[in-house]
């Protein structure tokens, strides 16, 4: 299982950095444990290693910041994973549109790593 969620891991920085998205670790504010992030041409997906210990949730976070990266590029600058759902509809449609493609892509993966 271990080994799994570290290939699946491995799997999502090839797909970032296909798409040239820099992925940096380092801690955020108390309630983010991951953000994506639009300056000009550069994008950033920083992850905070000391609050996603758990692989599983890890994975989640960075295809869920890959979500953004794919579905939301032309339609915001910069997105924050919050624990805690923002009760702004618009932001929640967001939130739900990019937890499906973590949902789809995760679940992908999984059905082909060892
Ligand atoms: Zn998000």
């Amino acid at each position: 299982m271990m080994i799994k969620q570290k290939s699946i891991f491995r799997i999502l920085l090839k797909i970032a950095r296909k798409r040239d998205i820099i992925v940096k670790y380092i801690n955020l504010p108390d309630c983010v444990d991951g953000l994506w992030l639009k300056r000009k041409e550069l994008e950033f997906i920083m992850l905070d290693l000391d609050k996603l210990t758990d692989l599983e949730k890890r994975n989640f976070v960075f295809a869920h910041e890959l979500g953004h990266s794919t579905l939301h590029k032309d339609k915001v600058s910069n997105v924050m994973y919050w624990k805690n759902n923002s009760n702004n509809n618009y932001k929640k449609s967001l939130e739900d549109e990019a937890n499906n493609f973590a949902k789809n892509l995760i679940g992908e993966l999984t059905s082909k790593c060892y």
